[in-house]
């Protein structure tokens, strides 16, 4: 089976990582001539919209899947004239947009804090009154890690605030004074048949996820489980879908949806029987999901900008690194490391040491 992954970063690496032993083989395609995930298959070395190139990727390969969600919707109706495309560009739509998603979640009774479109300064100012302060101003499409989004403190922060992040639509959301971030990892297979890993609870500096830790039995499980199955079911989804939540009062309220592999899922390569990154090839390709069953316990921390010494790490018992193989640069993802052992104390004994590293 050859699959076709749009995008050559560190999930498309991870992805071909899981699909070798099942037989698989990837081709990437993406317009960085260094893609990390080249290492692990071929490279069409072409921009998303090279619809040569696209159409040489769709003539050499079973299916196509992605890795990120900012792949013009354009693209995918384009390969999926000519190549099976999971999941599909409704999934896509949905969750390219802000907009798009947090009125999904409204249509589907799932809980969300309270929201406004905004096309124009004016329409910030308005809706200001109605959402209150503090707020936060997040650009529709292309935000991630933190990018793309201002929160507002005061009156002050207001002026100015639609052209600060260039003028394109917005969506103004509610500060939520959230007690933690949570996400839960799902699949859903051509069956129908969905499966979702612990929810996870994560910890994010300046945006960008630094640590998650996947539960036991977490209190909020089923409610998390409702929301992402409805989602699933409504967009008839197949593969891996990442939901995230913020924790308010005992409950959740739904921040955003990834459409992929997530990085709250990575625990799951050493953490779980089977890994999101094999559950989603096994979903597109029609094969029995695995089991998403925890195996003890684990926690990951992400690399951003450098990777410690890697002779420190490996003297870590039991510390798994992925080194994605990528150029060093502030504020990038560049590698992660998972800790699994058999018992909590465990985990945090060797956690700190990890921790102490970075
Ligand atoms: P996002 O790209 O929407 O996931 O935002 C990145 C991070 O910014 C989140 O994980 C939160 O830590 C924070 N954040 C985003 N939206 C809000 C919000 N409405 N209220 C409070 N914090 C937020």
């Amino acid at each position: 089976m050859k699959i076709g992954v749009i995008g050559g970063g560190q999930l498309g690496r991870m992805l071909a990582l899981a699909g070798s032993p099942l037989g698989m083989q990837f081709i990437f395609l993406d317009p960085a001539a260094d893609a990390c995930a080249a290492a692990l298959g071929a490279h069409i070395c072409a921009d998303y919209n090279d619809h040569e190139h696209l159409r040489q990727l769709a003539d050499q390969v079973d299916l196509v899947t992605f890795e990120f969600e900012n792949v013009p919707a354009e693209t995918v109706a384009f390969l999926s004239q000519y190549v099976p495309v999971f999941p599909g560009a409704g999934a896509l739509r949905i969750a390219r947009d802000r907009l798009n998603e947090k009125t999904l979640f409204q249509k589907l009774n799932i809980p969300v804090a309270p929201f406004a479109a905004i096309d124009s300064q004016q329409d910030l100012d308005t809706a200001i009154g109605t959402i209150g302060l503090p707020a936060v101003l997040k650009t529709r499409t292309l935000g991630y890690d933190g990018k793309g989004q201002k929160v507002l403190h005061s009156v002050g922060e207001v002026k100015g605030a639609f052209a600060e992040l260039g003028s394109v639509p917005c969506i103004l959301e509610t500060f939520v004074n959230f007690t933690g971030e949570v996400s839960l990892v799902a699949v859903r297979a051509r069956s129908g048949e969905i499966r979702a890993y612990p929810l996870v609870h994560n910890v994010h500096e300046k945006g960008i996820l630094r640590l998650s830790v996947p539960g036991d039995n977490h209190p909020l499980q089923k409610a998390a489980e409702a929301c992402v199955s409805s989602v699933l079911e409504h967009l008839d989804y197949v593969g891996v879908l990442a939901f995230e939540f913020f924790e308010v009062d005992g409950g959740l309220r739904a921040n955003e949806i990834a459409p992929r592999v997530h990085n709250s899922g990575h625990w799951t390569i050493e953490g779980a029987e089977c890994s999101q990154f094999e559950n989603h090839l096994r979903a597109i390709t029609g094969l029995p999901l695995g089991s998403t069953a925890r195996l003890g316990e684990s926690a990951m921390v992400n690399f951003i900008g450098s990777v410690p010494a890697i002779e420190q790490l490996l003297l870590i018992e039991d510390c798994h690194l992925h080194h994605y193989g990528k150029a060093f640069k502030d504020g990038r993802k560049v590698g992660h490391a998972t800790i699994r052992s058999l018992s909590k104390e465990r985990l945090q004994q060797q956690l700190k040491l990890l921790q102490s590293l970075i």
